[in-house]
């Protein structure tokens, strides 16, 4: 069990002031605390990006992925040790962009894992490119004469990939989001956590202000209502839904990965394995 206190490192961290990656992780560490998991049981894969720094300024156990390949870390970790809470915390660009096709294979696996999105419609780290989430028309470094392509709608994406938990947050409503994360912690299976994050530095458009004045939390709304999820994560303009949109139980990747039939292996005696040649086989 952890104090808020546990959780915090040496060092702040260097996001730009009101960037909304500050609320993330305000959330994150409150939800660590009140989910009463050891730190140390704790671990945080995350790829290339603004956010994808948080892990360094939460004191638990964290992995620094290439771009776009945060959640094949996060599913070894999880297949290293199931005991771990494993959440994986990326970027719009990261997850949606190059990371696209690992964040189906593993919404298909359903693997224990949470994976929260800052979902900010740019590149941050690399001065506001428009991104996959970018609306239509959006101007940026990168489309100058604005985004051509319809942008991704994640939430759609998920339910048509029989993600199990599908939910979008809110990085201006902190205490919101923070039992949003709880929520998906508990969940047994893959759960996505969508959150608007302005970049308070590049996107202009979608600021604080733009959602604080356009979001509504899903109230009365039938978790189980598949074709309900659809269609309410359509909508995108002058109300944006946050809340859970879809969730059910299944079995996880973990109940039939025959590796994992003997035990958990990170607790495995291999006291007998000659290591040396198995690390040679490899050569
Ligand atoms: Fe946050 Fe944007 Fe600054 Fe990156 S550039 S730290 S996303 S405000």
């Amino acid at each position: 069990m952890a104090e808020l206190k546990d959780l915090q490192t040496r060092q702040n961290p260097n996001w730009c002031p009101g960037c909304g990656d500050y609320g993330i992780q305000a959330a994150l560490k409150q939800a660590i605390v009140n989910l009463k998991v050891d730190p140390e049981n704790v671990a945080i894969s995350t790829g290339i990006g603004c956010g994808s720094k948080i892990n360094q300024w939460i004191e638990t156990y964290g992995f620094a992925g290439l771009h776009g390949r945060s959640l094949p870390v996060a599913m070894g970790i999880k297949l290293a040790n199931p005991e771990l809470t494993v959440i994986d915390v990326s970027g719009d660009g990261d997850g949606y962009g190059i990371g696209m096709c690992h964040f189906i294979n593993t919404m298909r696996r359903n693997i224990d894992i949470t994976y929260i999105v800052q979902n900010n419609q740019i590149y941050g780290l690399t001065l506001g490119q428009t991104s996959p989430t970018s609306e239509k028309g959006a101007v940026g470094p990168s489309t100058p004469h604005g985004v051509i392509e319809n942008p991704v709608n994640p939430i759609r994406l998920a339910l048509s990939s029989d993600c199990t938990f599908v939910a979008r947050g809110f990085a201006g409503d902190i205490p919101h989001l923070t039992g949003l994360i709880e929520e998906a912690v508990k969940h047994r299976g893959f759960a996505l956590i969508d959150v608007l994050q302005p970049c308070a530095t590049f996107n202009k458009v979608n600021t604080h202000k733009f959602f604080r004045e356009r979001v509504y939390k899903l109230e009365g709304h039938d978790v189980a209502d598949l074709g309900k999820a659809f269609e309410v994560a359509a909508e995108w303009g002058d109300k944006i839904p946050i809340g859970v949109f879809y969730k059910v139980e299944k079995p996880i990747y973990e109940d039939s990965d025959v590796g994992l039939k003997s035990g958990n292996p990170v607790k495995a005696d291999i006291s007998d394995v000659d290591v040396q040649a198995v690390m040679e086989s490899f050569m």
